[in-house]
């Protein structure tokens, strides 16, 4: 029993393809989702999404925000940015956190506190993702 996964972004589609089942981040906490889950919609938070391929192979994938909308036979995950483990350039996330987090030590005015958490949490969730993926020793593609 397989479920037809989309994950989009404003600029691509970064995956779409029959799965087994996924494990997302919403802001209500981890949802595993299997062929005929309950209809649901939620709000992503920054994170690592856990694919199970056909093959039983795992694709990881680190997500910022967005929606996912569960359907009995179909799920669609609208994010706002999302790469393949694969893809991630790790060290471009760590320099962009530190710099995230040293904006946030300067405390000057004018600056969006929540917006720089929301980066943080970003650059955090994409070396998740890599060091999870690595950490499966996955070290191809
Ligand atoms: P940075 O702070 O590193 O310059 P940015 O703020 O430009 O990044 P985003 O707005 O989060 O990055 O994303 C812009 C595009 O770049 C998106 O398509 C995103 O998938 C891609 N991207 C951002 N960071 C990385 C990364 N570390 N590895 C791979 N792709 C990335």
């Amino acid at each position: 029993m397989l479920l037809h996964f989309e994950i989009v972004t404003p600029e691509r589609v970064v995956l779409k393809q029959e799965v087994l089942q996924l494990t997302v981040p919403t802001k209500q906490g981890e949802i595993t989702v299997l062929p005929h889950h309950i209809p649901l919609i939620a709000s992503l938070q920054a994170g690592v999404i856990e694919i199970v391929m056909p093959n039983k192979q795992i694709e990881t994938m680190a997500v910022s925000g967005g929606f996912i909308e569960v359907l009995p036979t179909k799920v669609v995950i609208l994010a706002d940015t999302a790469e393949r483990a694969a893809d991630i350039d790790e060290a471009r996330a760590e320099e962009a956190r530190t710099r995230a987090q040293e904006t946030m030590l300067e405390k000057k005015e004018h600056v969006d506190f929540t917006a720089i958490q929301a980066k943080i949490a970003k650059e955090m969730a994409r070396v998740k993702a890599v060091r999870r993926h690595r950490g499966r020793g996955s070290h191809t593609t």
